[in-house]
C-alpha cells in the first residue's frame, strides 16, 4: 500500500458536526500534524477547519459556470486550444474556500474506464493541443491510472502539452515518488512539455518533505509552476504573498496564477474586494520581479472566463470588468 493511499483511508472527517451536515471535512494525518506543529496558524485554521460561516447565506453554486459548461464526458472547452479533463473529483484535503465545494461533496469517485469519450472528444477536436488534468486532484490517481491517461493523450497527435493541476504534492509529499518522476520523464518525451502546477496559498503550508520533493523534480528537470487564491484572514497581505512568492522562486517554481477568490456559496467569508486585492497586488512589485508576479485574475461569473483582474493604481478603477467579448460585467453588484 503506498503511503500516500494510507493517508487517505484514515483522514480526519470530524471537527465539526454542524458545518458537516453540509460540507465535509478531510485532513490526512500528516497535514494534520503539520497544522498542529505550527501552533495551527489561522492562514491554515481558515483554509481547513470548518467553521459556521459556511452555512451563511450568499455565493453561488457554480461561480464560474463550469458545471453547466461540463458536458458528460468530463471535459470543459472554453477557451479554443486547451481543455480540462476532470478524471476523478477525489481531493488530498477539502479546502473550505473552494468553489467546487458545493459538487465536490456529493460523490467522490475516480472514473474507471469512462474516460472514453473524452479521449475521443479530444482526438476530433484537433484545435486542442493542451489538456490541463484537473478534478478534484489528478494526482490522487495513482502511477498506473495516471499512466493509462497519459498514454491515451499521447496517440493524440495534435496534444503536444499537458498540465497536471495539483494540490496534492503540497498536502501530501509523499506522492511524489520515484515511479512519478520517471512517468513524467517518460511521457515529456512524447509530448513537448508536461508542466505540474501546485495549488498553495501560503507559506506556512511548505513542509520540509514538501520542499525536498519539489527539489527532486526540479533536479529531475520536471517544470512546476503555482497557482494561489486570494484569500480574506489567510494570504490577504502583502507580507504573506511576498513571502509565499519569494519562497516559491527560491525553489525554481515560477509562479503563475493568483486568483481573486469566487463569489460560491459557503464560501463567502473568505471573499475581499477587487479593489483591496488589486491593491495589495501593486504593491508586489517593488520586492519581486516582473517574472515573479503571478497574473492575478478573476474568472467571470456565468462561465465567461477568465480575465486580468489588475488594473495599476494608476488608472481610475470603476468596479466594471471587460469581457473577451469586449462587453461591460459589473462585477462588484454582481448578487
Ligand atoms: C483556467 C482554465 C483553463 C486554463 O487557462 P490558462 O490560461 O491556459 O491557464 C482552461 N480551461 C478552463 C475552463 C479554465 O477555467
Ligand atoms: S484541492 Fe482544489 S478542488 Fe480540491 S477542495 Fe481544494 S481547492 Fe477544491
Amino acid at each position: 500500500m503506498n503511503q500516500y493511499k494510507e493517508q487517505l483511508k484514515t483522514a480526519t472527517r470530524s471537527i465539526n458536526p454542524t458545518v458537516e451536515s453540509r460540507y465535509s471535512t478531510f485532513i490526512p494525518e500528516y497535514f494534520l500534524n503539520h497544522i498542529k506543529s505550527k501552533n495551527s496558524p489561522k492562514s491554515l485554521t481558515n483554509q481547513f477547519y470548518p467553521r459556521l460561516e459556511e452555512l451563511n447565506e450568499g455565493g453561488m453554486l457554480d461561480p464560474i459556470g463550469d458545471i453547466s459548461k461540463s458536458k458528460s464526458n468530463k471535459i470543459i472547452h472554453r477557451y479554443k486550444n486547451r481543455v480540462l479533463l476532470t478524471p476523478t473529483t477525489v481531493c488530498p484535503i477539502h479546502c473550505r474556500y473552494c468553489f467546487r465545494k458545493n459538487e465536490l461533496n456529493e460523490n467522490n469517485e475516480i472514473y474507471k474506464g469512462e474516460l472514453d469519450k473524452a479521449f475521443e472528444y479530444i482526438a476530433d477536436h484537433p484545435e486542442v493541443n493542451e489538456v490541463i488534468l484537473t478534478g478534484g486532484d489528478p494526482l490522487i490517481l495513482n502511477n498506473k491510472q495516471l499512466e493509462n491517461i497519459l498514454n491515451e493523450l499521447s496517440k493524440i497527435k495534435h496534444v503536444h502539452f499537458v498540465r497536471l493541476h495539483t494540490r496534492t504534492p503540497v498536502i501530501l509529499p509523499q506522492r511524489i515518488d520515484d515511479n512519478f518522476i520517471n512517468l513524467i520523464l517518460k511521457y515529456e518525451q512524447k509530448f513537448l512539455q508536461i508542466n505540474t502546477v501546485i495549488h498553495i496559498n501560503h507559506l506556512d503550508e511548505m513542509t520540509p518533505l514538501f520542499e525536498e520533493k519539489m527539489k527532486l523534480m526540479i533536479k529531475n528537470g520536471l517544470s512546476i509552476l503555482s497557482q494561489s487564491v486570494l484569500l480574506k484572514d489567510v494570504n490577504d497581505t502583502k507580507e504573506e504573498l511576498l513571502n509565499l512568492f519569494q519562497a516559491l522562486i527560491r525553489l525554481k517554481i515560477r509562479p503563475y496564477y493568483l486568483h481573486h477568490p469566487d463569489k460560491a456559496k459557503g464560501a463567502m467569508h473568505f471573499y475581499l474586494s477587487l479593489d483591496k486585492g488589486r491593491k495589495i497586488y501593486h504593491s508586489l512589485r517593488d520586492e519581486l520581479p516582473g517574472w515573479a508576479i503571478p497574473h492575478y485574475i478573476v474568472d467571470i461569473p456565468g462561465g465567461l472566463g477568465k480575465t486580468i483582474a489588475y488594473n495599476p493604481e494608476s488608472f481610475h478603477f470603476t468596479g466594471t470588468l471587460i469581457d473577451r467579448k469586449g462587453e461591460q460585467i459589473p462585477y462588484e453588484s454582481i448578487l
